[in-house]
């Protein structure tokens, strides 16, 4: 039985600011407004479930440890301020760079939505009843892929998605369910709108 529902959530752009690939620590800086997003999340019920695309890896920029090792890092800083995210999944793939294994067409890089079938198996997650949050229209073509509602964050790389593509332009499966200035606002819309 599917008895859990989930805010999945991006990390870069979308929880902690986007600055390029993060090969070390001290580039992952948490948007200020996350702390209280996931500490809402914790509250709501909902698990708070990351999952992120790390193509850094297949491209050599870092391992599969060192992408532990920041989630780790991510879930310390978040905890000394009362939130927690439940589980990471990230997808260490590229379809054309790097070296085997690595280098492959996978079913988990957003937009495919392989990191919520994951999940949902990991964690009984009901996806029809679960929301996405992300800084690109492939979290959102990922999340409805899923049967996940989508909500796109103007902060990392959503701004300007927006502003370059266009409401008009999008793909239709990466439409956004609701547009917001941030993963807080973005979080407050969810917990107002889950039926
Ligand atoms: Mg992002
Ligand atoms: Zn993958």
């Amino acid at each position: 039985m599917q008895i859990n529902r989930a805010i999945f959530l991006d990390r870069d752009g979308t929880i902690n600011e986007e600055v390029g690939y993060i090969e070390q620590l001290d580039r992952l800086v948490i948007i200020p407004a996350a702390f209280e997003a996931i500490r809402l999340i914790n509250l709501s019920g909902f698990k708070a479930i990351v999952v992120t695309n790390q193509a850094g890896i297949a491209k050599g920029l870092f391992d599969e440890t060192f992408v532990k090792q920041t989630n780790d890092h991510l879930q310390e800083s978040l905890k000394q301020k009362g939130a927690a995210i439940d589980a990471f999944y990230f997808c260490p793939h590229h379809p054309t760079e790097g070296a085997p294994p690595y280098r492959q067409v996978c079913d988990c890089r957003k937009p495919a939505p392989g990191l919520f079938h994951q999940a949902a198996r990991d964690m009984a997650i009901d996806l029809t009843g679960s929301f996405m949050i992300g800084d690109r229209y492939r979290d959102m073509e990922a999340a409805h892929r899923a049967g996940v509602k989508g909500v796109l964050v103007k902060t990392g790389y959503g701004a300007d998605v927006l502003e370059n593509i266009g409401p008009d332009q999008e793909t239709p499966e990466g439409k956004p369910d609701h547009i917001a200035e941030n993963i807080l606002k973005a979080v407050h819309w969810i917990l107002e709108n889950r039926t």
